[in-house]
């Protein structure tokens, strides 16, 4: 799936789509709370039941090529979603298939760094972890960065940065950077935490015509309805909340290609204000 923003072209690869299971991740979101909210049906969810992705966004612009998240990973232990250990998926063949050999990648982006935002950062190469993209620079948000070395209460997290963040670091491929730092001409970041506390967005825009990658500020159209949802992964709920109503505020109404980092099937669209909420018409 691809979309066009002027000269830059936006592909989406898919390594993991559910339908169901999340609610995990967004509670509030129960069968009879979603069934009002007609307009999810059908690509965002079915009968009451959330259909969400893990997906990579390739960001090509006429000379950068620029891996947004990268998703889960193969052969990782220690995650606490069972299906997210030992996985022997085939994300690269995909991403190349599409016309993007690791090679090729001449930086990865994490949005934040969540462990389905870091995955392929790494492959395991006998017995060690290296970078999949070894003609990368890897951009990890510096405040973001520094959060994440300071946590170890949660092994899972620090597990996730021992295998998928610190090799970069060790790589030299990392590069510190701060949340609405300019990567080329057309394509920056923006702060949008809350999620996480060093979380950013990512804009394109050329000569007027405009995209959002979201990232997790909200991780289902769902929350574009409902910004009160927090999810559970929400480091500051009330921050996400306001984060949200922000930046739903900011693009509704406006001609700006908002590409979920979660979001099933069309997976982007124009945000409409809808009474005092939201909702995402699929173009
Ligand atoms: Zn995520």
């Amino acid at each position: 799936m691809k979309w066009r923003i002027g000269e830059v072209e936006v592909t989406k690869v898919v390594e993991l789509e559910t339908t169901g299971g999340s609610r995990f991740i967004l509670p509030q979101a129960t069968r009879e709370a979603i069934l009002p909210i007609g307009w999810l049906i059908p690509h965002f969810a079915d009968e009451g039941r959330l259909k969400m992705s893990i997906h990579a966004l390739v960001i090509e612009t006429p000379d950068r090529r620029i891996l947004v998240d990268t998703c889960l990973g193969n052969d990782k232990q220690g995650r606490r979603v069972p299906t997210w250990n030992e996985r022997q998926g085939r994300f690269l063949e995909d991403l190349a298939a599409a016309g993007f050999p690791p090679e090729t990648i001449d930086t990865v982006l994490c949005t934040h760094l969540h462990v389905d935002h870091v995955g392929w950062n790494t492959r395991l190469v006998a017995g060690r972890w290296v970078p999949t993209f070894p003609n990368a620079r890897y951009l990890f948000g510096r405040v973001e960065y520094e959060h994440w070395t300071k946590q170890s209460e949660r092994e899972d997290m620090v597990t996730v940065f021992a295998d998928s963040v610190r090799p970069i670091l060790e790589a030299g491929l990392a590069e510190l950077v701060e949340w609405d730092h300019q990567i080329c001409p057309e394509v920056r970041l923006t702060p949008s935490t809350g999620h996480t506390p060093g979380h950013a967005s990512v804009l394109i825009n050329l000569n007027g015509e405009k995209a959002m990658i979201t990232g997790d500020f909200s991780h289902h159209p769902c929350q574009f309805a409902r910004p009160e949802w927090s999810s559970t992964a929400d480091v500051d709920p009330s921050e996400a909340e306001a984060t949200r109503r922000r930046l739903l505020g900011e693009v509704a109404g406006e001609p700006v290609l908002v590409i979920g980092t979660h979001f099933s099937g069309p997976t982007a669209g124009h945000v409409v204000a809808d009474g005092d909420s939201c909702r995402l018409l699929v173009d």
